[in-house]
Order: C-alpha cells, then structure tokens, then sequence
C-alpha cells in the first residue's frame, strides 16, 4: 500500500491543516514475514533493536526472529505471557531496554504495539510494528491509551516508521480478533457524527476529506462483513488496509476525532470501571462494537424528535463524582474550571436541530449496523462482553464525563 500516494492527495487540504503522517513503508501481502530483517534495513533500521511480543503473538509471527536474525540484527526481547492492557509501568520497562537500543519492533497491533509507541516516542527512536491480527485501528494513530492506576490516558506518541503485515497471519487470526476489527470499524459511523455536531455546536476543528476518508473505509468494511471470519487472504488484507486508512486520519488530524466518539469513551468506562474491581475487560474493538449499537439506538431516538426545546446543562457533579470513585480527581480535571456544554448556547442547539438529524442519518441505521455485526460474528450485547446491567446503565450515564469532548450523548443533557 504506497503511504505517500495518499499523503499526496491530502496536500493543500481545504481545511488548512497541513496533513502528515510519519509512516515509511506499509508493506502488506502474502508470506511476507522472512522478508522482517530485509524491509527493515532498507527503512535505514539499525542493528540494535528491542524486540516486543507475547507468547501468542510471536507464536502468530513464526519466522520473524529468524528473518531478523539472519538480516543481522542483535535484539533484546521482552516477551510477555499474554499482554491484555497497556501499562504505564510496562512503558517505563520497555523505554529502560531502548536506551542502549536503536529502534524497537512491536510484534501484535494492541496492548504490545501501545506500549512500544510511547515507550519509542519519549526516547525518538524509530519503530516497526508487524501486526499478527486486524483488530483495531490504533496502527497508524498519533496517540497511545495507556492505564495508569486503573485510569486509561491517551498520549501523544508516535506511528511507526514501518509496518508489516503478512496476509498469511491474518488470515489466520481467531476469529474474536477479526470480529473485534469489524467493531471496532463500525464504530466511526457514531465517531463522525459526533465530529460534525461538536463542529456546528462549538467550531471544533473538523476536516471533510479526513472524514470522508474513515467514511468510504468504514463503508467498503460494512460491504464484505460475510467473509470477515472466512480465511481468505484478501478479505483479511481489506480489513487490514481499512483499520490503516483510518489511522492515517487520526494522524492526519493529531486527534482521534476521525475514528472515534462517545462509543469508544464508553467502551472505555467500562474498562475503567472493571480494572477497579480488578477485572480485565474484553477486546477492544469487541468492546466498541457493542458499545457504538447502544449508541446509535440512542441516536436514532433523538433524532426522531422533529423540534426540541434545549436548556443549560446543570450537572449534579457529586452525583458524578461519587460514581467515578478513585477516578474522581482525574475526572474532575476535565471538567474544571468549566466543562464543555458551557460554551454552547441552547438556542444553538434548537436553531441547529435539522442539521444534527440530517447528521444522524447520514450513517446507516443501528439495524444495518447489527445486522453486519451478526454476519461479521461480533457479539452484539453486553452480556457477550461481561458487562452487567448496571454497569451498562451507569456507562450510558456517565461516560461522557470522563472526557473533555463534545458528543450527542453529552448534548442530550440540554435537552428539555
Ligand atoms: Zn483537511
Ligand atoms: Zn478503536
């Protein structure tokens, strides 16, 4: 996939931002992975490299040391039992290894390729990711979620210079992981919408052609949801080069607007809340999915309201507070000392009401959406993901709190 022929196309971009991202090469295809060592050395990759991975990961990667090796490279490992979530302690441990280090090769797209981003930004040195599975979109993002005492953070980081992915392992991949991509994709559709609202409502940055981008990947995903769990290479490579696309808008824009709304937050509640119980909570894209056929079902149902009447919002911030818990602090941050409905005017809203339907319905519908879901295999409802009732409940209520983002779930608060 030629990086730099999309790159093109986005130069002197209408929206006046300046749209960059720091990928080399992407090289995608069929047995590719004897060929690690070659692509990386003419990406200019010195010999000294960390090598990160999982017991899984590197089983999936067969062959990668061996290609590395023979290429020359003297790697220090850090392999892992099973690395479910990224964290900060684990960062420090990976950038400790980088010092005496010239790059860092992150073998898995999640948890892994999440540490060895920020681990690699903060020390600048180069990185490659060799994906063993397309089951989220994080490849090609700036940013990188880290959990820190059970509070997930997004930083700013770094994409990798390089990324391979040989369409043999990812045709390979379980089956949850490439239902977790197809969820993880579906949710742009709740993404874009509450792009645009906080666009019209606050004049947030907003860039059509990066939204139209994650659109027609989104798109081109929902039309082969019925091979997503087949073993075909191709399908495996589409899903793959769509999870990339719309990476590259989350790198094109610095944010992570294009890819992700007040699903992906809620999705991220749930996270937070099960980690201080001590539980670890399900895929990620798994988890979106799930997440964005809630939100959508909320969607629709405003948007079927043909005039609205809008107020203030006045939170009951103790109330929110105390379901935060030991989060509190770090929630309260965001929402001091104002939160972001203050700058919108009610009457804003209700002289905007068309347009933000219009909005809406611009996706397909939440039937259309879990149909896809059943055909691609994803699980549809909470009780698939271990989220209880309650927990669902209390995340529709107080997600939008957690970040300091303009959704229509945080809007639906001003509504009368
Ligand atoms: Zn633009
Ligand atoms: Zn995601």
């Amino acid at each position: 996939m030629d990086v730099q022929t999309i790159i093109q196309k986005f130069q002197n971009c209408k929206c006046g931002k300046e749209h960059t991202v720091g990928i080399r090469e992407v090289a995608i295809g069929s047995g590719i992975t004897k060929d690690t060592g070659e692509i990386l050395k003419r990406n200019g990759f010195a010999p000294k490299l960390v090598f990160v991975a999982d017991e899984y990961t590197l089983r999936a990667a067969d062959g990668v040391l061996q290609s590395l090796e023979c290429a020359g490279y003297i790697l220090t490992k850090r392999i892992y039992g099973n690395l479910r979530t990224a964290e900060m302690k684990e960062v420090d441990a990976v950038k400790e290894l980088l010092r005496d280090n010239d790059g860092v090769i992150a073998v898995g797209t999640g948890s892994i390729h999440d540490t060895c981003r920020l681990a690699a930004a903060h020390l600048q040195k180069p990185l490659c990711l060799f994906a063993t599975a397309a089951s989220m979109d994080g490849f090609a993002s700036y940013n990188a979620p880290i959990t820190d005492n059970n509070f997930k953070i997004t930083y700013a980081a770094k994409t990798p210079e390089v990324i391979i992915a040989d369409t043999k392992i990812l045709a390979a991949a379980p089956e949850e992981l490439k239902s977790a991509g197809f969820g993880d994709m579906v949710g742009k559709y709740v993404g874009l919408i509450d792009w645009q609202v906080s666009h019209l409502l606050t004049g947030e940055y907003y860039c059509e052609n990066v939204a139209n981008l994650t659109r027609s990947a989104t798109d081109k995903i929902m039309s082969i949801a019925d091979k997503i769990l087949s073993r075909d290479e191709s399908a495996s490579k589409e899903v793959f080069k769509a999870l990339l696309l719309t990476g590259i808008g989350m790198a094109f824009t610095k944010t992570s607007r294009p890819a992700s709304g007040t699903e992906h937050i809620l999705s991220h509640y749930w996270e937070c809340m099960k980690l201080i119980d001590g539980h670890l909570s399900d895929f990620h894209g798994k988890k979106v999915g799930v997440a964005t056929l809630l939100i959508m079902e909320e969607y629709e149902k405003l948007a079927q309201l043909e005039h609205v009447k809008a107020k203030k919002e006045i939170p009951d911030w103790a109330d929110i507070y105390q379901n935060y818990g030991v989060l509190a602090d770090e929630v309260k941050k965001l929402n001091t000392p104002d939160t972001i409905t203050d700058e919108i005017e009610p009457k804003q809203i209700e002289e905007n009401w068309q347009t933000i339907r219009k909005i809406v319905q611009s996706v397909p519908s939440r039937a259309e959406i879990l149909s896809a879901m059943k055909r691609a295999g994803c699980a549809t409802t909470v009780g698939e993901i271990a989220v209880t009732e309650t927990l669902k409940e209390n995340g529709m209520k107080y997600h939008p709190y957690m970040r300091r983002r303009l959704s229509l779930m945080r809007l639906k608060n001003m509504l009368e």
